[in-house]
């Protein structure tokens, strides 16, 4: 970690400007831009990209620190309203880093689209004649986008299955023929390039099928850009009070054996890895409700709901820590290139393409889910939290400035951490 960054958290914010200057993370006229709040949204700009446009809602966005990942060390930007999760993710980073941090796969990322045609009257004729004029749908489909061939990207091939719904009281079972498209969309998304496609090669499709086209739209369950990240830790840097490091060990390895058991324990451990996946998504631009939707549509493709995060100890002793997830996120497109924080963060992040971001989410998300399993089998979540959560009642409660701090403090020590004792601590404190 760069010298100037250490003890970040400890900084008044103006030293940590200082700080992003001097290690050369961020130059003099952003560090400005920070100081003076120039990033936010302009208001024209909000106007242009969503309907009804009132306002900016804001977000805080913080630095993670400590990401080393295939041996090179990130700091990374998260957006996100809620305490602690920032401090938590740079504690885990901090341990995995340790051991030699997060190691990536060697993953490939193509986007899916369908063309879903129904009352196809023939249907096994039907699929043998889109199948036969697979080159040619593709060929098709890359003369609808020829820029993104252009770029070394495009369609790569279709895959035909048949879809058959459920028959109930009221629906009738109805079955469908499904053209999969898939196509390297670069560093985009490339939701809206992958409907063009679609839209291009529909017509065609409707004709080999003869039946009725319902809709072309790219599937947001990104199976075909599954990103895997796994991290070893010596026990030794899991020691806490109390608990030696194979205990702890052992009791990460049981904590993710109740969630991989129980669906209710599941969603909450999912929970805290959305919290550090969705806070860099959001940070970085990022259509976060395609990547949840698809992130939580495979934590269910085995049939029943899981965790994300894989606990195991390896013959060496070792705790391994993996997550594999479907991250289809994207360095240009939608609103990354004017979007002003959005720029900021990936600027903070060194530009990775979009492969690279995608392994840097999801090791955020491992790193989240580590330091919340860790703290749960030891000292509990709460500990942990509290000094956080007793700043945000000090917001609450009204105080502003020195205040804050000092009103957390009292809270901390107070028989009950609430908003009428953060009040009582206000008030008395103003008299
Ligand atoms: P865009 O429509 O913005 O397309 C990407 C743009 O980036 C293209 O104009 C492309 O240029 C340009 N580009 C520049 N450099 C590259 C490069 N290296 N690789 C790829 N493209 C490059 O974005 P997407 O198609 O990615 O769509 C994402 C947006 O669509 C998001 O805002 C999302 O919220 C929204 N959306 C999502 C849906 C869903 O998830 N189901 C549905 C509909 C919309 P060129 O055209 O010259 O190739």
């Amino acid at each position: 970690m760069d010298r100037a960054l250490r003890h970040f958290y400890k900084k008044s914010y103006e030293e940590k400007l200082e700080a992003l200057e001097l290690s050369g993370l961020l130059d003099p006229k952003e560090c400005d831009q920070l100081r003076n709040q120039m990033l936010d949204l302009p208001h024209e700009m909000g106007s242009h990209m969503i309907e009804n446009f009132i306002t900016n809602y804001s977000l805080p966005m913080g630095l993670g620190f400590h990401f080393l990942i295939d041996d090179q060390e990130y700091t990374v930007p998260m957006a996100i309203e809620e305490p602690s999760v920032i401090a938590a993710a740079s504690f885990g980073a901090k341990i995995i880093g340790q051991s030699g941090g997060f190691k990536t796969g060697d993953d490939t990322r193509l986007m899916i689209g369908q063309v879903a045609v129904e009352n196809v009257p023939h249907m096994s004729e039907a699929v043998q004649a889109v199948e036969k004029a697979a080159d040619k749908i593709v060929r098709l489909a890359n003369d609808a986008y020829p820029s993104i061939v252009k770029r070394g990207g495009g369609a790569r091939r279709i895959e035909v299955r048949t879809v058959q719904a459920n028959a109930d009281r009221t629906h009738d079972g109805a079955e469908f023929l499904v053209v999969y498209l898939y196509v390297d969309t670069c560093e985009a998304m490339g939701a809206n390039m992958m409907n063009t496609m679609l839209e291009g090669i529909a017509p065609m499709i409707q004709e080999l099928t003869r039946g009725n086209l319902l809709m072309s739209i790219l599937s947001n369950y990104a199976t075909e850009a599954l990103v895997h990240v796994t991290c070893a830790i010596e026990p030794k840097y899991l020691k806490t009070k109390g608990w030696s490091g194979q205990k702890v060990r052992d009791r990460i390895v049981s904590a993710w054996q109740f969630a991989s058991a129980d669906p209710y324990r599941a969603v909450t451990h999912n929970k805290g890895v959305m919290n550090g996946i969705d806070a860099v998504t959001i940070a970085t631009g990022n259509d976060w409700r395609a990547a949840s939707a698809a992130i939580h549509a495979y934590a269910a493709h085995s049939g029943q709901y899981q965790p994300l995060t894989r606990w195991h100890v390896a013959d060496s002793g070792e705790l391994i820590g993996q997550i594999t997830i479907p991250l289809a996120l994207a360095t240009v497109g939608g609103s990354i290139g004017f979007h002003p924080t959005a720029q900021l963060a990936h600027q903070i992040l060194g530009q990775p393409n979009a492969q690279e971001l995608a392994h840097i989410v999801a090791a955020v998300g491992l790193a989240q889910n580590f330091a919340a399993l860790r703290a749960l089998v030891t000292e509990g979540i709460q500990e942990g939290h509290m000094s956080l959560q007793a700043r945000s009642l000090a917001i609450s409660a009204g105080a502003t400035g020195d205040h804050i701090q000092y009103v957390a403090d009292q809270l901390a020590q107070a028989p009950k951490m609430n908003l009428d004792t953060a009040k009582q601590i206000l008030s008395d404190l103003k008299q």
